[in-house]
């Protein structure tokens, strides 16, 4: 998968591009990650990227031309592979696992981090963006909702992780269906006093299944009931077996 991030800050996703997931994910060529500075489709000497709205108001807002002509050139790098096009906004589609799987499939993603109070809207229609954003509050910029999309799809591409980092039966996940994940511990087995759960160490596989599934199902009542309120009848945390660990 490629996934082109067009954006003013570039070096804010050093750090990120280069540790853990990412950094194996490339390594082991199933993910590349692109960066565009858009300040490099300016023309003008100050590489200006954004001006005062249309009818007055607080703020500036990123420019239409620079961000067309950088998708349109990150586009042109692979012909034929226009990619989805998405753009970091806080009143787009809310991202969840749902969306990040199907991001997942995509051979190609181009992702458009704006600043400023807000982008022209041109942009959305001319280039046909998907508005994406990654929760009910406001940022400063879309780079970081830009790297919260790309750790969650990057996870999901087959091979990237390893079988102890299993995608398979984790929260929001479609084989436990779309419960939250039953509660982890290890050594040692006790700390505190605080003893791990009996059923835990009994070495009954069986029981741990069980036991699996009903803490799945009685921390998600718990703490996000509105999972379960949204299940599809025949949903529930029974699909699959939960993996040993
Ligand atoms: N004035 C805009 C509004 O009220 O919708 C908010 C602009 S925000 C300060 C600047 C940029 O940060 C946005 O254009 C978007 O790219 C990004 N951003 C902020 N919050 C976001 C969120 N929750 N999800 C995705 N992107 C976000």
């Amino acid at each position: 998968m490629r996934v082109d991030v067009i954006t003013i800050f570039p070096e804010m996703f050093a750090g990120v591009v280069s540790t853990s997931i990412w950094r194996i994910a490339q390594e082991k060529g199933l993910l590349q990650v692109v960066l565009t500075d858009l300040r490099e489709y300016t023309t003008d000497k100050h590489h200006k990227v954004d001006d005062r709205p249309f009818g007055g108001g607080p703020g500036m807002v990123l420019k239409v031309e620079p961000v067309v002509r950088a998708a349109r050139a990150v586009q042109a790098q692979q012909p034929g592979q226009p990619g989805r096009v998405l753009l970091m906004c806080p009143q787009g589609r809310v991202f969840d696992q749902a969306l990040a799987r199907e991001l997942a499939g995509e051979e190609r993603l181009i992702l458009i981090a704006p600043r400023y109070e807000g982008y022209d809207e041109r942009i959305v229609e001319i280039l046909g963006a998907e508005r994406v954003s990654i929760g009910d509050y406001v940022l400063t910029g879309g780079e970081l909702p830009a790297m919260v999309v790309i750790d969650a799809v990057a996870r999901l591409q087959p091979g990237v992780l390893g079988d102890e980092e299993s995608v398979v039966w984790e929260s929001f996940g479609e084989e436990n269906g779309g419960l939250l994940e039953y509660p982890q511990y290890t050594r040692p087995a006790e700390f505190e006093g605080r003893s791990v759960p009996e059923v835990l160490v009994s070495g009954d596989h069986g029981k741990v299944e069980r036991w699996r599934r009903e803490q799945a199902r009685e921390r998600t009542a718990r703490m996000r009931p509105d999972l379960i309120e949204n299940q599809e009848p025949g949903d529930g945390a029974n699909r699959s077996a939960p993996p040993e660990r």
